[in-house]
């Protein structure tokens, strides 16, 4: 650990707190979604690089390239593709009327085009990994060549992560989704066009599918290493290739690493990254660090309901290595979400994040890693908050069991008005309905006596009916009802 540079590190972060009393902010000029003053003091409190005027400085120094051959000028802003190669050059793209209208946005720090992310990590003060800070370092709006280039060339892959798709893992898209290929939209051209970009460009990220397999970038490295290239250059690894060509450009250009790695328990590492050997990509993340010289590795974990008793644990094995903790963000699948959770489950993670006990750490990167597991926990408070408001209402509009046992009988009684059902009937109904209440917990009992009274109230003597059809077949009666005890999706407008 060098304590100089985490020294130097520590006073031009204090430094650059100075400037947050003089900063005048856009005013958006009515624009819906621009960020308040308020918002950008407290954003600016904690941006490594400085307070500055704007939220986001991607549109005038990073250019991305996505797999099906879009430009767009982050990860997360994949609305607003600024043009599409082939049919467009690179220059072309980049000086471009759609680039320049995203920067007219986003001069106003408004971000309705296209940056619904950000501006949900805004609402929630979740700042830490924004997408936004990794432009800070160059902030500038006079529109030069980027500083910052980011390729996702390919979906090539050979991991068929469960939260993954087949638009980033060609794997997935072959086995699971059983569709053809993606079109390979990158070929030696754009390689000779990128030529002209490459010696501008301060950092240039190499994402997937998985880097280590995908050929273009192979040559982009070949030219980067022909121009003897001081560029910092960055890629994010599932960790499972590790080669004697990859550690030479390791050993010859300026690389950092980002390592998905989502678990210290083999068992669930392993069920999450589909094809991943455990031991296997720890002792790659290991020696990665040897390679980069102790400096310049992450780890990147995605808390999902599996694996979110995790975060901590991998942050202390951060800690370990001095790398520093990237928490990623599951908007969908829905179901793999935090933000899914019902408030109780949120509300016992949150006290479990409180009241783990890391182990002693020291560095600016283990410090930047506390705080970022912080930040994530006050999230998860954030959720729970909102699950507990959505689930209020849902329980105040939900009819109770006393309710429930009135329609239940007012509609079994005119059944049998009808001689849809005899009495011998309804008395096995109605103890099938006791049998499956009388197992469930006090919550569950709600959700199942008001479900049953909603079906009832609306599809009441059809729903019988139905039932009836070939005599009252029970193990139907009992499968149809367990399901009613199931809490509906309800949380589905909880994120954007
Ligand atoms: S999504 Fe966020 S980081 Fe991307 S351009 Fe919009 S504001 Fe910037």
């Amino acid at each position: 650990m060098n304590r100089f540079t985490d020294f130097l590190k520590y006073f031009y972060q204090k430094s650059q707190r100075l400037k947050l009393p003089f900063l005048v902010y856009p005013k958006g000029h009515g624009r819906k979604f621009s960020v308040s003053p308020a918002k950008m003091r407290e954003f600016n409190n904690v941006r490594f690089h400085g307070p500055k005027r704007l939220a986001c400085y991607n549109p005038f120094v990073n250019l991305y390239f996505n797999s099906r051959g879009q430009a767009v000028v982050c990860c997360r802003n994949q609305d607003t593709v600024l043009g599409t190669y082939p049919e467009s050059n690179i220059k072309d793209i980049w000086f471009g009327t759609i680039a320049d209208k995203l920067r007219e946005h986003l001069l106003n720090n408004d971000f309705s085009m296209g940056c619904s992310y950000c501006q949900h990590q805004f609402e929630t003060s979740r700042f830490y990994g924004l997408p936004s800070m990794h432009a800070d370092y160059y902030a500038s709006t006079k529109v030069k060549y980027p500083k910052i280039i980011e390729l996702e060339l390919s979906n090539t892959c050979n991991l068929q992560c469960v939260m993954c798709s087949g638009i980033v893992s060609s794997t997935i898209r072959k086995h699971r989704e059983k569709l053809p290929p993606l079109e390979n939209h990158y070929d030696e051209k754009f390689v000779e066009q990128l030529r002209e970009f490459l010696p501008h460009a301060k950092e240039i990220k190499f994402y997937g599918g998985e880097p280590f397999l995908i050929d273009t970038y192979y040559q982009i490295w070949d030219e980067l290493l022909k121009i003897k290239s001081k560029s910092k250059l960055h890629v994010v690894t599932n960790g499972t290739i590790l080669n004697d060509k990859v550690r030479n450009y390791l050993g010859n250009l300026k690389f950092t690493i980002t390592v998905s790695f989502d678990a210290m328990n083999k068992e669930l590492f392993e069920s999450i990254r589909v094809g991943a050997n455990f031991e296997n990509v720890k002792s790659h993340i290991e020696e990665y660090n040897v390679l980069l010289g102790g400096k310049g590795l992450s780890l990147s974990l995605t808390p999902m309901k599996t694996n979110c008793r995790e975060v901590p644990i991998v942050i202390d094995y951060c800690n370990t290595l001095n790398a520093t903790i990237n928490l990623s963000f599951v908007e969908n699948p829905s179901e793999m979400a935090l933000w899914t959770m019902c408030s109780q489950d949120l509300k016992e993670l949150e006290l479990y994040y409180k009241s783990f006990n890391f182990k002693p750490y020291k560095g600016v990167n283990a410090e930047y890693n506390i705080k970022a597991y912080y930040q994530f926990v006050n999230q998860i408070a954030t959720y729970q908050q909102a699950n507990q408001k959505i689930e209020d209402e849902f329980f105040q509009k939900l009819k109770t069991e006393d309710e429930a046992r009135k329609i239940v009988k007012l509609i079994l009684s005119q059944a049998i008005k009808e001689n849809i059902i005899f009495e011998s009937d309804r008395t096995e109904i109605v103890n099938v309905i006791n049998k499956i209440g009388s197992k469930l917990s006090n919550s569950q009992q709600h959700v199942y006596f008001g479900n049953l009274a909603a079906l009832l109230e609306n599809r009441g003597l059809e729903l019988v009916n139905d039932l009836m059809t070939d005599g009252l077949d029970t193990n139907k009666l009992n499968d149809s009802l367990q399901r009613m005890s199931k809490m509906p999706d309800i949380y589905k407008h909880t994120y954007l």
